[in-house]
């Protein structure tokens, strides 16, 4: 059986079109996986408030042992319940996006630029991060091509996409590096991960470096598909919750061996 079970949120486990929104199934599932002494980490774009409520709002049956939220902060329960920061991983994140603002200004203003003058999207600058929405995908793929050149001026300078939503971050810090972290403090090896998400931020953690078994759902965005199939993972045909649910089926043999 595998030790940790590393899920995006929005997408993955909640479908925001269906009634409901999350599957009795899924929640069975997640259930049953813990009764094996798996751990969950929702591993997730949310920032920490964001996601405290997304679980309350959706009315999950069980906790997640741990959550990494805005695709790069790492936090566990303490004692009474309340999340606190897991180890000093937190602080340093903190540190190299203070250090790397100080030099990446010129460049965010010229993709702000651009999108001011170029589309109807608009910049972000607030409590979830330094960074960008889109009125469209196919307005965010416009911002992204520039975020490619962009960022290529910079080597530290990245940026994570969700859909129509783009986030600015160091290149060193992202669900994949997050859950990294998490795995090296609990000392749980790659090979017993399994990792799924339907998004491009998800991609970090789908290619196969810090999670041996990945899954994406149906409805994921076709290079999160790439890249899972690349890593010898599995794509669902079931979209959200139903594609997790299907994906846990599909390894669980090999994980019982
Ligand atoms: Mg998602």
């Amino acid at each position: 059986m595998i030790k940790l079970l590393s899920t995006d949120f929005d997408g993955t486990l909640v479908d925001h079109h269906r009634d409901p929104p999350v599957s009795p199934e899924l929640f069975q599932t997640l259930l049953t996986l813990r009764a094996h002494g798996v751990r969950w980490v929702v591993n997730t774009g949310r920032t920490l408030a964001h996601i405290v409520e997304g679980l309350r709002e959706f009315e999950f049956p069980l906790e997640p042992d741990f959550v990494l939220t805005s695709e790069r902060e790492v936090f566990r329960r303490d004692e009474s319940g309340r999340w606190v920061d897991y180890g000093d991983w937190n602080s340093r994140c903190t540190r190299a996006h203070d250090e790397l603002y100080e030099t990446a200004w010129p460049l965010i203003d010229e993709v702000w630029k651009f999108v001011s003058t170029e589309t109807k999207g608009r910049a972000i600058d607030d409590a979830s991060g330094i960074g960008v929405v889109a009125a469209s995908e196919e307005e965010m793929d416009r911002i992204v091509a520039l975020c490619e050149e962009v960022c290529a001026r910079l080597p530290e300078f990245h940026y994570q996409r969700n859909s129509i939503y783009l986030r600015f971050c160091h290149i060193d810090y992202s669900k994949g590096t997050a859950l990294a972290e998490l795995a090296r403090l609990l000392e749980i090896t790659r090979a017993d991960i399994f990792a799924t998400g339907d998004h491009h931020n998800d991609i970090p953690m789908l290619d196969g470096r810090f999670a041996k078994w990945v899954a994406c759902p149906g409805n994921s965005a076709p290079e999160v598909k790439k890249i899972v199939r690349a890593a010898g993972g599995y794509v669902a045909r079931g979209t959200a919750g139903d594609g997790f649910v299907e994906a846990i089926g599909h390894f669980s043999t090999a994980w019982q061996r």
